[in-house]
C-alpha cells in the first residue's frame, strides 16, 4: 500500500529489511554496540557479511535516540543507518527518544543525498515499544521532517508480521 504526500511515496509492505533491493538506504533497529544480535540487527548483519561489523565498531556504542551511517556491504543497498531505540520502560522519556530515532535517521540519510529509505518498526520487537504507539511516534515524526528533506523521494515501513502491516496500513490510510 502506497500514498504520496509532499512528493514523497510513502509505502507500507510486508517482508524482511535484509531483502529491500529497491531502497538505497536500510535501517537497522540496533543494539548499543552496534553487533550482530537478533531480529532486525541479525537479518542484516547476516546478510551483510562480517566487514559490517568492522566498519561499526569505531562507530560504538551509541545512545538511546542516536543513529550512524555506514555502507551496506553484502546488503543489495548503499547504505545501512544504525539507530538504539529506546527500551520500552527504562529508556525515559521513550517516545522523545523513539523520535530521535526517526528523525536521527532521517539526518544521516538527508546528509549522504538518499533517495529511497527502509525503515523496520524499531523498538518494537525485543525492546519491547507497544506496536501501536511505536507506529504514532514513526508516522508523526516522519510527516514532520519530510518537508524538510531536498533528497529523499520514497520511503518504506517494512514490516515482519500481517497484524504489524494491518497497524500501519490503518495509519498510512489517515495521510
Ligand atoms: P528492537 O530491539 O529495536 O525492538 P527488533 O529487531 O527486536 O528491534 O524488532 C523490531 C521489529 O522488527 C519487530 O517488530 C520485529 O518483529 C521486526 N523484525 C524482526 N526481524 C525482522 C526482519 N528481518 N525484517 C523486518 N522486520 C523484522
Amino acid at each position: 500500500m502506497k500514498t504520496v504526500f509532499e512528493n514523497i511515496e510513502i509505502e507500507v509492505a510486508k517482508g524482511d529489511i535484509a531483502n529491500q533491493p529497491d531502497v538505497e538506504a536500510v535501517v537497522n533497529a540496533a543494539n548499543a554496540e552496534l553487533a550482530i544480535g537478533g531480529g532486525v540487527a541479525g537479518a542484516l548483519h547476516r546478510a551483510a557479511g562480517p566487514g559490517l561489523y568492522e566498519e561499526c565498531k569505531p562507530l560504538a556504542p551509541i545512545s538511546p535516540g542516536e543513529a550512524v551511517i555506514t555502507g551496506a556491504h553484502n546488503l543489495p543497498n548503499e547504505y545501512v543507518i544504525h539507530c538504539l531505540g529506546p527500551v520500552y520502560g527504562r529508556d525515559k522519556p521513550e517516545d522523545k527518544l523513539l523520535e530521535n530515532c526517526y528523525r536521527n535517521a532521517l539526518k544521516r540519510s538527508e546528509e549522504k543525498q538518499v533517495k529511497s529509505v527502509a525503515f523496520p518498526a524499531i523498538s518494537t520487537g525485543a525492546f519491547g515499544y507497544p506496536i501501536k504507539e511505536a507506529t504514532k511516534i514513526s508516522f508523526n515524526t516522519i510527516l514532520a521532517e519530510i518537508p524538510k528533506l531536498k533528497h529523499l523521494q520514497k520511503l518504506k515501513f517494512v514490516l515482519f508480521s500481517e497484524a504489524d502491516l494491518e497497524i500501519y496500513k490503518a495509519m498510512l490510510a489517515e495521510v
